[in-house]
């Protein structure tokens, strides 16, 4: 992708928008730009760069992209309403073509990163309790406010924020990334990052301890990975998918494992669709496994499959709205049932909670009544993300939760 109408290539200490930027390392990539974190001299400080391919409809996104993220900036003065905000944007001539650059207040890893680094066991509900409150924080300021749809939200594009006190920043004492800066210090990702650290040589640590402990032949168990005393914020980022409430003509919106009922059946959505990637986010996070993570089998497809699975762990979709979209001839009979998936096994999320991901009772018991009216197959009935913010489940601290 690296040729005409592509990415540009950058290498580290590249400058950018008049010798403003200085490119320090790439963060990530997606399919329409690279990110890369660099140090901006105007205001001695970290930013990630967005760097657009240049063909003609990436422009065409990133224009799109950067008037939501302006909207996002400007009605939010004081940044208090957990959605990325963007410090500037300008063009650059590559090789390659002309590339639309965003510049964005730098953050850290996503929240997918974490669950990874929980080595998929699931984060303390403490913890998913503070991230859901900043994802329902930044979902109600776009829908409420700013009447903006997100349609990606997933664990990728939710970004960790420090909170480390910039005074006391750690990274102030360790080495300056490549090059020579003016003094100033290093806040968002590059702060998770040496959180990161700190939590990798515990885990060595705890393996040393192991070891140094082991009796005779025992097989050496893999170190607890420890995320106490560490407070979660986050940021809803990647709105390059986002569009207005009344502008959405997208038929096929979402990533496959976070899509709503009601755009695999094409019955027309709005913000609902990501109250329904919420809900998604929050079992991953809590399970460190997706929810529905359809396939295609013998004679079914894998929206099929997807619909069955939501109905195995939510009950059967009231015939009304299994047979009220545009598409739903191809999945439904008249009576409401699946034509090529017949014998569905039916379970409930509190039931699944507990046999499979061993949540004791009450917890699993709580966090699916809080999950359960969010995933309810009619988006009208869901509660919105102002509705879940003063849902009991997120402001309560019980003695014992799930490790
Ligand atoms: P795309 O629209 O091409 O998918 P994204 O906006 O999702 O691009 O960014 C791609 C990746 O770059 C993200 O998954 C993340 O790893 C990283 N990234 C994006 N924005 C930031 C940011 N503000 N701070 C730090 N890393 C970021
Ligand atoms: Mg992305």
């Amino acid at each position: 992708s690296y040729r005409k109408g592509g990415y540009h290539a950058v290498r580290i200490a590249d400058s950018f928008a008049a010798g403003r930027f200085i490119a320090q390392r790439k963060l990530g990539w997606g399919q329409f730009s690279t990110v890369w974190l660099a140090y901006d001299t105007q205001t001695s400080k970290y930013v990630a760069l967005k760097i657009q391919k240049s063909a003609p409809e990436f422009v065409q996104a990133a224009v799109h992209e950067i008037e939501i993220l302006s909207m996002i900036t400007e009605n939010d003065p004081k940044n208090e309403k957990c959605v990325v905000q963007l410090v500037d944007h300008f063009k650059h001539r590559g090789p390659n073509g002309q590339h639309l650059c965003m510049v964005l207040e730098f953050l850290g890893d996503s929240i997918l990163h974490l669950i990874r680094f929980n080595r998929y066991k699931g984060i303390n509900l403490n913890k998913i309790r503070e991230i859901c409150r900043c994802i329902l924080t930044g979902l109600d300021y776009l829908h409420r406010e700013l009447h903006i749809l997100h349609t990606d939200l997933k664990p990728e594009n939710i970004l960790l924020v420090s909170t480390v006190n910039p005074s006391k920043d750690p990274i102030k004492s360790q080495t300056p990334p490549i090059l020579e800066r003016p003094e100033g210090s290093l806040t968002g990702g590059a702060a998770i990052n040496v959180i990161e650290k700190k939590l990798k040589q515990r885990a060595r640590q705890a393996v040393a301890k192991i070891a140094a402990d082991r009796r005779g032949g025992a097989p050496e168990p893999k170190p607890e990975r420890c995320l106490d005393g560490i407070d979660f914020r986050c940021k809803i980022v990647d709105l390059g998918n986002a569009c207005c409430a009344d502008k959405a003509v997208a038929e096929e919106i979402q990533t496959r494992q976070y899509r709503a009922p009601e755009v695999i059946l094409q019955s027309g959505y709005s913000f609902p669709v990501d109250m329904w990637s919420f809900a998604c986010t929050a079992f991953e996070l809590a399970t460190g496994e997706m929810m529905f993570a359809p396939k295609p089998g013998p004679g079914f497809s894998e929206d099929e499959d997807h619909l069955a699975l939501m109905m195995e762990l939510l009950g059967k979709m009231p015939r009304k709205i299994a047979i009220g979209g545009g598409r739903s001839k191809d999945y439904f009979d008249r009576h409401g049932d699946l034509k090529r998936i017949r014998r569905l096994k039916y379970s409930s999320l509190s039931r699944l909670l507990i046999d499979k991901f061993k949540f004791p009772e009450t917890d699993a018991r709580e966090f699916a009544e809080f999950l359960n009216p969010i995933l309810d197959f009619d988006p009208e009935k869901r509660p919105t993300a102002q509705q879940c913010l003063q849902h009991p489940w997120l402001h309560q601290t019980p003695a014992k939760t799930t490790v």
